[in-house]
């Protein structure tokens, strides 16, 4: 139990393992390719300032965020020299963001550069940012044809707005079959040849996400961009993970904080969905679907306590929901529960979450991370 954390639910953030991932993926792509860890969406639930702190001990200087307010939170918590990348177009109204916190945009048309340019210009400095090409993820930037090439010709020539590399993301380098990775490796190459065919200065090039890490060496150019691997989770059940070793950082625990028995044939939380069968012992814990624990896993859903499993007994509640603990050895008011994580010879994983519910370990963490206090172990 946490006092500070003021309720009895928490997710343990594990600094070390944390430190072991980001160790062994430096160790992975050698020392020549430059790391920028994907701290966005407050590091996938774990934290970006204590995730951007490990990065930064482990000698990386480049943080990726989604959003402006993300990345103003690292600035303002004193990651000041630090490139921040935002992997996200900036309208114009929120430029001003870029300037004063010398953030590095991605961008995708001349005008949103020119903008940034003039802007940097009427404040004196210079700012770093990335062009970004669309070779197959369909989401943001440049499609790459000669119009784009000329665009970018354009670009290179502002005066306060300087390229610092060339980007684009893939789509499916998690899936065992990598045609399509490489149709987007070879598109990329080939608008960056046109690019350096026009004279155009690139520095750096950046593609590769976790998968690539761990599978498409020939991805890495310059400078990789991992998220969910930083954090000990695969990309995705199609990886080898025989690659690289990881160790989860995350796990969800919480504590009893109601206790009793319910004879048999009574029903239990929202919509009778689940009856007791037998005479059993029924507890309460603080964790609900607004903590990121999903509604669908109330069916199959189970956790661990005193080290055996336990299951969900009904539906989950929006701030807790109810386990069965009937079978559980010396049961007690308080006891810890753990939701996600390990427990002696038990362990439920992000990944089991998500394959019990109809999504990926990555929406599991972000949605755990957004309400339940952080604890750093
Ligand atoms: N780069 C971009 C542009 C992204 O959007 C993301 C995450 O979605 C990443 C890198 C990191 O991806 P992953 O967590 O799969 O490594």
């Amino acid at each position: 139990m946490y006092k500070d954390a003021l309720r009895a639910a928490w997710a343990e953030i594990n600094i070390t393992n944390l430190d072991f991932n980001i160790k062994q993926i430096k160790e992975k792509v050698g020392s020549g390719v430059k790391i920028t860890g994907v701290v966005k969406a407050d590091a996938y639930g774990h934290g970006s300032v204590r995730v951007a702190t490990v990065l930064r001990a482990n000698g990386i200087e480049s943080f990726a965020v989604a959003t402006l307010s993300e990345a103003v939170r690292l600035r303002k918590a004193g990651f000041l020299l630090e490139e921040i990348m935002v992997l996200s177009p900036i309208p114009e109204p929120y430029i001003d963001t870029i300037i004063e916190h010398r953030l590095s945009p991605v961008v995708c048309d001349y005008k949103n550069a020119e903008a940034i340019s003039k802007a940097a210009a009427a404040a004196g400095i210079i700012i770093k940012g990335y062009i970004a090409v669309d070779t197959g993820m369909g989401r943001i930037g440049y499609s790459d044809d000669v119009t784009s090439v000329e665009d970018v010709k354009m670009i290179a020539g502002l005066s306060n707005f300087k390229i610092n590399g060339l980007f684009s993301h893939f789509a499916t380098a998690d899936a065992a079959d990598k045609t399509y990775a490489t149709v987007q490796e070879q598109r990329y190459m080939s608008f960056y040849k046109q690019l350096l065919k026009e004279g155009i200065d690139i520095p750096l090039r950046t593609l590769g996400n976790s998968a690539a890490v761990m599978e498409i060496n020939s991805a890495y150019y310059d400078m990789v961009r991992p998220g969910v691997i930083l954090y000990g989770l695969y990309p995705s059940d199609e990886v080898d993970r025989s690659q690289l070793a990881l160790r989860p950082a995350m796990s969800i625990k919480a504590n009893i904080i109601h206790l009793k028995k319910v004879p048999a044939g009574n029903s239990i939380s929202y919509g009778r969905k689940f009856t007791t069968q037998r005479d059993s012992l029924i507890a309460t814990i603080p964790v609900g679907y607004a903590d990121g624990l999903p509604r669908p896993y109330s069916a199959k859903g189970k956790v661990i306590v005193n080290g055996v499993y336990a299951p969900i007994a009904g539906t989950i509640c929006m701030d807790m929901c109810m386990i069965d603990v009937t079978h559980v050895p010396y049961v007690r008011l308080g006891d810890e529960v753990t939701i996600m994580g390990k427990d002696g010879i038990y362990e439920i994983t992000a990944d089991d979450i998500a394959r019990e519910t109809g999504t990926i370990n990555y929406e599991v963490v972000c949605g755990f991370g957004q309400r339940l206090p952080k604890v750093y172990v």
